[in-house]
């Protein structure tokens, strides 16, 4: 801990938070007690007023202060979110202004007398991660509080949430009810993978609280902290151990950051330090890491976050050796319908699950391309991110609704809202059942047109969903995610493993594997990056690749010898011109080379292909169709360049795609070009995946489809109930239409036909 010497005043960081315990440990009633410590920590931090806030039935109720109207006590209650108070208390984070009136949160509260203070920093009062209040100092004078004394603040805060617990605990008067996790409630996020869910909460962390924070002898917390960091270097290298032994996997290399971390001296000499100051071992990890999280939220780099979330996820794992709790909930036996709620969480932990109990995952933070969504759409579970306070409302053990379809998850739903929910279920679970009657059937339309539907997949727990789908192939292999979920490089050997398991799980199905497409918002952790104004447009793909023409040879290289007396199919993203495709054929002919050379085995064929996602490749069509054995159009991509339209953001979400009469016109261009020139043609976007879509493309003539294992059954369904005689020519109309789109039409035509979407 660092008070500084205008904070220490003539104690100490040692001796004041002794005094706190004393006084907290001492006689009189709770109010007399708190009312005594706002004293001291005023006298401490030398401010004119000090004031402690708890929430009480979901509001900020002040219930002691210094300096403050003292009739004010019990009677001032904020909203979290109201004021500065309720401010601090709704971001979770400190906030300290050297003006505090002249901020547009500043609520001003006659009863308080507070008009005459100037300067306010105020930090949460956390109980094992748990918000239960706000400690506020102000002062009269435009005062600059500097970093060392918010720190000081955050142990103060610490300590005195252990405190308020015990005292206010004794106290049934003004007991605060802990939390407000006895009422339903309804919870808006983001939806990171879509799909419906009711099970019961488990959270991935058994809340820790810290009863003891402040100690006496810190060599005896000391000897404990690095006993403790002995014990978790060891956990980890065991994991390892276990990871090894599954060549190819994902979480090796994650673990591997775990292990640097966990070896990280920095972090040990700064829980040092907080002991040092007074803390015990436990209570020291806990400050280092409240201050982490601190940084986290106002860190917007993803990759950065992820690092940091990681070391959250270290810290956990240290306290619960100081504890002796169990690692995660992973270790202990999981209701059959485990919700698994955790503020992140790492792809690797999600993992360690396994797939049997889990029904979804709730997040407090992530996004939509962290990694740990990734393999929640890989295990076909809905994520619902991005809610706010998410582990204060919710207890173990909780009914839990996850509505991936509109972005909200009900915490110990009304029977209404179980009724509703009840019904959304049971519709999905008979639509599933009918997907699997269909599985081993043909994708083929009523008059005999078979459609190849073939999967999309980047993780090797997506490679189980190609019997379950009964998938045709694998139409899009995003090769980068592999590369993603790692903390260095996947060196060549690294590499063969794992395309040499891709390609065992599909057997004679074949395999399209799409070179690295990294860059933009597929961020490697150890390939150096660049601030880009616009990363979609940007280095990114075939660019990058051609660029650092060492990784894409050495990728090319796993590929050949993966693909040594077998079919390979290989795929370059984001070719814009024919002179790019040619370099990039040129590497591979060049390590075809090599390998023959060496005298290695080859593949019994190469098919060399490429990605249409950006809009100047269709002009030169003529020249490409005569140099490649096929194409697999990237609508995601292909749309966002074509309407100029980010792909990633909500606003513009559905707003143009292929039912677009200037994309079906493109598209149906391309078709007819690539029928012409006999190269077989592919789109493997997200609109393939989705049914009346993919009515437009098969309407259009494609034959041959990619997407999501989900999408599988539904999208078969529908092909299965169409007359191309019919739809062919209705189709081919659409493209000359002055609509904005074509999906009402389309819809109502396969009303007319009785087609399923
Ligand atoms: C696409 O752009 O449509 C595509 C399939 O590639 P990705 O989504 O990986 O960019
Ligand atoms: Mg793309």
């Amino acid at each position: 801990m660092s008070l500084t010497a205008s904070s220490q005043g003539a104690t100490g960081p040692r001796v004041l938070l002794r005094r706190l315990r004393e006084v907290m440990a001492g006689s009189g009633s709770a109010q007399e007690r708190l009312d005594q410590v706002v004293r001291v920590i005023a006298a401490n931090m030398v401010a004119e007023v000090c004031s402690v806030y708890l929430i009480r039935d979901g509001e900020l109720e002040l219930f002691a202060t210094e300096g403050l109207n003292p009739q004010a006590v019990h009677r001032t209650r904020l909203a979290i979110g109201e004021g500065l108070v309720g401010l601090i208390a709704e971001r979770g984070r400190p906030l300290a202004l050297r003006d505090a009136q002249a901020h547009p949160n500043f609520a001003y509260r006659p009863e308080t007398g507070e008009e005459i203070y100037r300067a306010l920093m105020g930090v949460p009062i956390l109980r094992g991660g748990r918000e239960v209040g706000v400690l506020v100092v102000q002062n009269r004078t435009h005062r600059d509080y500097n970093e060392d004394e918010i720190e000081a603040m955050l142990t103060i805060a610490m300590v005195l949430a252990e405190m308020v617990a015990s005292l206010l605990s004794r106290d049934d008067e003004t007991a605060p009810r802990e939390g407000m996790t006895d009422l339903p409630a309804r919870l808006a996020g983001t939806v990171f993978n879509e799909g419906l869910a009711r099970g019961t909460a488990v959270l991935h962390q058994p809340r820790i609280v810290v009863e003891r924070h402040v100690a006496d002898d810190p060599e005896q917390e000391s000897r404990r902290l690095r006993q403790g960091i002995v014990e978790l270097r060891e956990q980890i290298d065991t994991m390892l151990r276990m990871a090894i032994a599954e060549p190819g996997g994902e979480s090796r290399e994650i673990l591997e950051t775990y292990r640097m971390f966990a070896h990280d001296r920095g972090w040990v000499t700064r829980m040092v330090a907080e002991i040092e100051g007074g803390l015990t071992a436990e209570a020291a990890v806990e400050r280092i890491q409240v201050e982490n999280r601190t940084r986290m939220a106002e860190i917007a780099d993803p990759y950065l976050r992820e690092r940091l979330n990681d070391l959250d996820d270290i810290s956990n794992r240290l306290l619960r050796t100081l504890t002796g709790r169990a690692d995660s909930a992973a270790a202990e036996t999981l209701p059959d319908d485990a919700i698994l709620v955790a503020h992140n969480l790492g792809p690797a932990e999600l993992l360690d699950y396994g797939e049997a109990r889990l029904r979804a995952l709730v997040l407090e933070e992530g996004s939509a391309s962290s990694h740990v969504a990734i393999v929640a759409r890989a295990l076909q579970i809905p994520v619902i991110g991005r809610i706010e306070r998410l582990l204060e409302l919710v207890d173990p053990g909780d009914t839990i609704l996850v509505d991936g379809d509109h972005d909200q998850v009900f915490l110990r739903p009304g029977a209404d809202v179980e009724a509703a929910f009840a019904q959304s279920l049971e519709a999905r679970e008979a639509e599933a059942a009918e997907f699997d009657a269909i599985r081993e059937l043909p994708a083929m339309t009523r008059d005999g047109v078979e459609i190849a539907l073939n999967m999309n997949a980047g993780l090797l727990v997506d490679l189980a969903h190609l019997d379950a789908t009964g998938a045709a192939g694998i139409g899009l292999y995003r090769t980068e995610l592999h590369f993603m979920v790692r903390a260095a490089m996947p060196n060549v050997a690294t590499q063969v493993t794992f395309y040499d398991r891709v390609l065992d799980a599909a057997g004679e199905r074949p395999v399209i594997f799409r070179t690295l497409d990294v860059g933009g918002d597929k961020v490697l952790p150890y390939l150096a990056r660049h601030e880009e104004t616009n990363p979609a447009m940007g280095w990114r793909a075939i660019r990058l690749s051609l660029d650092r023409p060492v990784l894409l040879r050495m990728q090319l290289r796993a590929l050949l010898r993966a693909g040594a007396g077998r079919r390979l199919n290989v795929m370059f993203p984001m070719i814009a011109d024919v002179s790019e495709f040619r370099q990039a054929r040129a590497l591979l002919d060049k390590e075809l080379e090599r390998q023959r050379r060496l005298g290695e085995a080859l593949p019994v064929q190469i098919r060399v292909g490429t990605m249409l996602e950006v809009p100047s490749l269709v002009w030169q069509l003529p020249t490409l169709l005569d140099e490649i054995d096929f194409i697999s159009i990237g609508s995601n991509d292909l749309m966002q360049f074509l309407f100029a339209s980010d792909r990633g953001n909500p606003r513009l979400t559905g707003r143009y795609g292929v039912l677009s009469p200037a994309a079906l016109s493109l598209l149906g261009d391309i078709v007819a070009k690539c029928r012409d020139a006999d190269v077989p043609l592919s789109l493997c976007g997200e609109a393939a995946g989705r049914p009346l879509e993919a009515l437009a493309l098969i309407g259009l003539g494609f034959r041959a489809i990619s997407m999501n294992a989900a999408s599988i059954g539904p999208v078969k369904r529908m092909v299965r109930g169409v007359d191309m005689s019919r739809l062919a020519p209705f189709v081919q109309e659409l493209g000359r239409l002055p609509d904005h789109s074509c999906g009402d039409r389309l819809r109502a035509f396969a009303e007319a036909e009785n087609i399923p979407l």
